[in-house]
């Protein structure tokens, strides 16, 4: 097999996810045969490496030792269960631990394969809560300006995004937008924290006239991946916390890209000591190897479903709720979190990292370069409307795979990634970059 006969019979026989395939005559797909740490290799030789993780799901690289055993052994001893009315060792295993790792109260685990079902989850979950309990008209809800919470009609419905608004606006329920945080809106002499809480002065003004129909505010913790890795100060979230619990309004903290170490914490709220209504995760959970996702919710929310009610019982499914193979990719993925100490190792490679980056951070056409944890970013100024396409091309071959948002790239590699990885990362996107102009 070589390279053009794979890409051929692919866009045969493949629609690809978020592309527009008349684009593929000029940009070729990216045939991928295997992938061993942060590489991955084509059928001819060329390898390049995955400095945003597969869509920010991998963790510790591809086909890690660990991560594979872990699943084989699972293999051949159970590959799959309902888990309405069963029950599991794998699933069990991977509640206790994340109920003990999550802010505390997080106790009760409802599982899914992907991370928009887990925000389909969390809206149902809040307004059949407040249903529940007498509140029948909070069954709306908030999310941020620029937000992303999945591409499903309910999940679209909390996720700001323009082109998707277009397409899509017909069929979607409307909910509320408020001001993100967004470091970057800041005016000009106010630091990230005073407007991130001028933004929650924005939040709290629609809380008081509108929390009688509001069930939730949804939120990306720390960083708005989607809207061109955008970081904000922890404050917000206290803020957020705080007039939720007020306005009796659920907090959904969407940890499905930020959670699992990437911000620097196992979960980006700890950084703000505050807990959730439902904390949601995927991505990363299986440490980028199969579909997992979990909502994790209060004993206050699961007990106002238990009864003797059918209809009063949350009323969601997927045939693959909590798969034991992935639940067990999971266990593995946090045991080598304790094992390798990872969260302290990576303040010592993100310290690298940003030593290395300095040619970048200080080059003259790069604005807002910013770190949180294992994430960094930075905007280019460029006149090329398509620089997004252009950089992805022509770091490609320079063997690495940058998926850049509009004028906004970024890393996000796997957490094995080595020194000299990180110098090779770091040298090729500098010459990426200048190469473009
Ligand atoms: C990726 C993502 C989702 C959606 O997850 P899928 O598995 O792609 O459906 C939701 N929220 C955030 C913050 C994400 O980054």
């Amino acid at each position: 097999m070589t390279n053009a006969d794979i890409i051929g019979r692919s866009l045969a026989n493949i629609w690809h996810p978020c592309t527009q395939m008349k684009l593929h005559e000029q940009l070729p797909l990216v045939p991928v045969r295997r992938g061993a740490g942060v590489w991955l290799y084509d059928f001819e030789q060329n390898r390049y490496l995955d400095a945003v993780s597969s869509w920010w799901v991998n963790l510790f690289g591809h086909c890690n030792p660990r991560i594979n055993q872990a699943i084989k052994e699972q293999l051949d001893t159970l590959e799959h269960v309902m888990l309405a009315g069963f029950t599991h060792e794998p699933a069990v295993l991977l509640s206790e631990r994340l109920s003990s790792l999550a802010p505390a109260g997080l106790g009760h685990c409802f599982y899914a394969s992907d991370g928009a079902s887990a925000t389909e989850i969390a809206l149902k979950m809040s307004a059949h809560y407040w249903r529940n309990t007498g509140k029948p008209d909070k069954c709306s809800f908030i999310s941020l300006q620029n937000s992303y919470h999945g591409e499903t009609l309910g999940a679209l419905s909390v996720t700001d995004v323009p082109l998707f608004k277009a397409a899509y606006g017909a069929l979607i329920r409307q909910n509320a937008t408020v001001p993100s945080p967004d470091s970057r809106l800041a005016e000009q002499g106010e630091s990230p924290e005073e407007y991130a809480l001028r933004c929650a002065g924005r939040l709290e003004a629609y809380l008081q006239q509108h929390h009688a129909g509001t069930a939730a505010l949804i939120i990306e913790p720390l960083i708005q991946g989607a809207a061109g890795m955008a970081m904000y100060h922890p404050v917000y979230l206290r803020k957020a916390r705080e007039l939720c619990s007020r306005y009796e309004v659920h907090l959904i903290a969407d940890e499905i890209a930020v959670g699992m170490g990437r911000t620097g914490t196992l979960f980006a709220c700890e950084q703000a000591e505050i807990c959730p209504d439902f904390l949601l995760l995927s991505k990363g959970i299986t440490g980028g190897y199969l579909p997992l996702s979990v909502v994790m919710t209060t004993d206050t929310v699961y007990q106002a479903y238990y009864s003797n009610d059918v209809g009063r019982g949350f009323l969601h499914s997927h045939s693959y709720t909590g798969n034991p193979l992935a639940c067990r990719a999971a266990l593995a993925t946090l045991d080598i979190f304790a094992a390798d100490n990872t969260l302290e190792t990576n303040r010592s490679k993100a310290a690298y990292m940003n030593r290395v980056a300095a040619p970048l951070s200080s080059h003259e056409r790069v604005r807002n370069f910013r770190n949180t944890g294992m994430v960094w970013a930075f905007e280019v100024e460029t006149a090329h409307t398509d620089f997004a396409q252009r950089l992805f091309s022509v770091a490609l071959e320079h063997g690495v795979l940058l998926r850049p948002m509009g004028k906004t790239a970024y890393f996000m590699p796997p957490y094995v990634i080595s020194e000299q990885e990180m110098d090779f990362l770091m040298a090729q996107t500098l010459e990426s970059i200048n190469k473009i102009g």
